[in-house]
């Protein structure tokens, strides 16, 4: 795409907030959405008594918008965040964000901030983060009956700028970040700040993140923090655990049909007990922000399991992966699954 750029190095960025042109709101009112508002404001007012922030009504979501080799402007998997964004408002008791005003949103407000896009070639993205809250002012414990529904986006950059960094992770027996039946498999704004506390264990103990474990028998692997868990066993198996409390994430579920479909291999998702870490040759840490990060260790109790290469360096599936799917998401491989929704800047 031929249109100007904003004076950023957008291949020396991180993972932060920039300012942009605009981000697009939406409200929820007598029963009705608006038709939203892109707005360059960045602060929104809200009734001091509403239930996002007293109660927690508040859900999230998050994608990436990439420029393609042959210039198109395309979104990843758009239609999987609207219909997660649904699930979570389900649970939560708000209200769902129909598809079309979710699509609508994304490409109202990637036209509006397009000289944020990074160009292709930088291996950086515009990540966009939808966001859903309950606005009504009450103090009695019930669901909002006015929501606003935001996106905005920001440009970010490429998590691995000095190549494949391999993680340690820490499992952890006395933190849960979700109850089994709780709001753990739901993008629920909470969850994050429940998952604080295991980040920074991890931090202090030289690790990269926690490995939660099913909060009931405190036996089979969850999930980390923000991203879910994968693992090559020695056999090449792809395996990835089934729990209620994991969120279902669009990075995992892609990587799975790329394992199973494109390259042939053997996919399981079901309980992983850690008795299984001995077996295992690779693992990796999947989500948007990553796509695929991959793990070098990890320590339960007394035994620190080394992976590939004693843990230095990341394992040829691991890779694969990652070049499948970021090869998909830049154009430079065929879009055999239909995975990739392009927004027409005009
Ligand atoms: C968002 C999220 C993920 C990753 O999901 P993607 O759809 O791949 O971005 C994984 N785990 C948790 C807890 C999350 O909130």
């Amino acid at each position: 795409m031929s249109f100007k750029r904003a004076d950023i190095d957008f291949a020396n960025i991180g993972f932060q907030y920039f300012k942009t042109n605009a981000n697009i709101r939406y409200y929820f009112k007598d029963g009705k959405w608006d038709k939203g508002t892109l707005s360059s404001d960045e602060t929104f007012p809200m009734p001091i008594a509403a239930t996002c922030i007293h109660y927690g009504q508040a859900a999230f979501e998050g994608l990436k918008v990439f420029e393609t080799k042959d210039g198109r402007i395309v979104a990843f998997r758009p239609e999987e965040n609207a219909k997660r964004l649904q699930s979570s408002a389900k649970k939560m008791f708000m209200e769902p964000v129909p598809t079309e005003i979710f699509m609508d949103a994304l490409n109202r407000v990637v036209n509006a901030n397009k000289e944020f896009i990074p160009p292709y070639g930088s291996h950086a993205s515009l990540y966009v983060r939808p966001l859903l809250i309950g606005m009504t002012q009450q103090v009695g414990v019930k669901p909002a009956k006015d929501y606003m529904f935001l996106m905005l986006v920001t440009p970010v950059g490429p998590y691995f700028k000095n190549g494949f960094q391999t993680q340690k992770m820490l499992v952890v027996e006395d933190l849960d970040r979700a109850a089994e039946f709780g709001l753990g498999d739901v993008k629920a704004a909470g969850n994050y700040a429940a998952g604080l506390r295991g980040h920074e264990r991890a931090a202090q103990q030289g690790f990269t993140d926690v490995l939660y474990l099913d909060c009931k028998n405190r036996k089979y692997l969850d999930e980390s923090g923000p991203a879910n868990f994968v693992g090559i066993l020695k056999d090449g198996t792809y395996v990835t655990p089934a729990s209620h409390s994991i969120l279902p994430s669009i990075t995992n579920m892609s990587l799975r049909t790329i394992a199973k479909e494109d390259f042939g291999w053997k996919v399981e998702q079901r309980p992983i007990s850690v008795d299984e870490l001995g077996n295992f040759a690779e693992a990796g840490c999947c989500g948007t922000a990553a796509v695929v990060s991959p793990v070098g260790e990890i320590k339960y109790r007394d035994t620190t399991f080394k992976l590939y290469d004693d843990g230095k360096s990341a394992g040829p599936c691991i890779k694969k992966l990652y070049d499948e799917l970021t090869g998909i998401q830049y154009g430079e491989k065929a879009d055999k699954h239909n995975w990739l929704y392009e927004i027409k800047i005009d």
